[in-house]
């Protein structure tokens, strides 16, 4: 059979299991299901995760001997596809933290035999939610400045030090921590990549609360906690490579999905722009400027998500760290805050309400999403750090005066 052939008949099989499997009562209900700060347990959408997660189409593209599907990346389009079709979505990204968009691949490629089959098959479930500990007070941007430590003790690392802006670690099982092995190296040289138990005395959390209204991150706080003595993911001290590459995970994962609305988003500017601020004669958007800027947005957000497509099959198998991930997130931020100023303005005195009978919730939605937006160009390593690192690995610019 042909290579389309087979794609063909790859789609009937999807399209069959997709009806037989997906609950209508929660078709097009992704955003509210699953939302960045939230996950509902409507038990639709257990029975989604659950088969969904036995299918390994959660993770389609994951090796299927981890509970992945073995996919290729064509195969996961055609799911893509199909669910979008019926409203359905893949909530296991979210329900998994940072387990399939950062940790699980990285550990897919640094891990031992041992960690992948420990720690790939429930992330491949979404029964587990992982939290990523990089940042301290005085090491965000400047991240090997790190100072938490672990000390071998012989039959485990004893844990010592905080972490902040950690998302999601109060409702988290595992988070995989950037620590100090050795104080004596340069500062590069001394990290590891640590995995530890959340469920433990020694791990204590501090929600913090965001201008959006929620408290999706924490303090973390390590106080002789414990990690299991063969849970350093790659090398000891080798922790900076392991760290880079999980980053470039981190901003992949960030160059699509909201910029074009996601999944399950139903509602497009356009439709709102027509309900809001009207139509002239011909059925054109009445303000013709907006009309402008908002054709401006769509194409803008089509070539981000036509290179990132791109990209993203280009650097399959490819493992060498490249400064492509950091385009695509700034570009991703770009496009993604540009499309909230644009709701916002098309909400117009309805885009100013922060609760209240006045405002439907979608209303209340769009200003608590832009509010939120705002992070998209910190989180991941900020705007201005991208912008540093495409000057030094692709225009080949000098090194920045300033740490980083
Ligand atoms: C919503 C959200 C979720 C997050 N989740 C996590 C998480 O789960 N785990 C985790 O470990 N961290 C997380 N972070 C932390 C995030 O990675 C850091 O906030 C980020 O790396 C910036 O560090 P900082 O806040 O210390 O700012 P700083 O490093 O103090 O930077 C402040 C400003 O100075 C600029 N700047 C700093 N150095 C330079 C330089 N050399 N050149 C030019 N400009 C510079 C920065 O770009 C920024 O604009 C999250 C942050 C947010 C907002």
């Amino acid at each position: 059979m042909s290579d389309d052939a087979n794609l063909e008949s790859f789609r009937e099989e999807a399209r069959a299991w997709l009806a037989d499997n997906f609950p209508s009562a929660i078709s097009g209900r992704g955003a509210e299901l699953v939302g960045m700060e939230s996950v509902s347990r409507d038990p639709d959408l257990e029975k989604w995760r659950v088969a969904l997660g036995e299918k390994g189409w959660g993770t389609p593209t994951w090796p299927a001997e981890y509970g992945g599907g073995g996919l290729s990346q064509k195969q996961a389009q055609i799911i893509d596809q199909e669910m979008r079709k019926i409203g359905a979505f893949n909530p296991l990204p979210v329900m998994a933290g940072m387990g399939i968009t950062m940790v699980g691949p990285t550990i897919l490629e640094y891990g031992t035999e041992a960690q992948k089959q420990k720690h790939i098959p429930p992330i491949c479930r979404g029964d587990v939610f992982w939290a990523l500990g990089y940042s301290e007070p005085n090491a965000g941007s400047d991240l090997a400045s790190l100072q938490c430590k672990a000390e071998d003790k012989g039959d485990h690392w004893l844990v010592n030090g905080q972490k902040t802006w950690t998302s999601g670690a109060d409702h988290a099982q595992w988070i995989g921590c950037l620590v100090r092995t050795d104080f004596d190296a340069p500062k590069r040289d001394g990290i590891s990549f640590l995995i530890l138990d959340m469920d433990q005395p020694g791990i204590e959390t501090r929600p913090i609360e965001l201008i959006g209204g929620s408290s999706p991150f924490c303090e973390t706080f390590f106080n002789d906690a414990k990690a299991d003595k063969d849970e350093v993911l790659g090398e000891l001290n080798g922790g900076w490579t392991v760290g880079k590459r999980l980053l470039q995970h981190e901003r992949q994962s960030q160059t699509g999905a909201r910029a074009s609305g996601g999944a399950a988003a139903k509602v497009t500017l356009q439709d709102l722009a027509l309900k809001y601020v009207g139509a002239d004669d011909d059925g054109k958007l009445a303000d013709p400027d907006l009309r402008a800027r908002i054709a401006d947005h769509l194409m803008k957000a089509q070539a981000q998500r036509l290179t990132t497509q791109r990209v993203i099959a280009e650097a399959k198998g490819n493992h060498k760290v490249s400064a492509a991930a950091s385009i695509l997130k700034n570009a991703a931020s770009a496009v993604s805050q540009e499309k909230d100023e644009l709701t916002l303005e098309i909400l117009g005195h309805q885009g100013l309400g922060w609760e209240g009978h006045d405002f439907q919730d979608h209303e209340l939605a769009a200003v608590r999403g832009w509010l939120s937006a705002k992070a998209m160009s910190i989180y991941g390593g900020s705007f201005e750090i991208q912008n540093n690192i495409i000057a030094k690995n692709i225009l080949g610019l000098p090194e920045t005066t300033q740490k980083g």
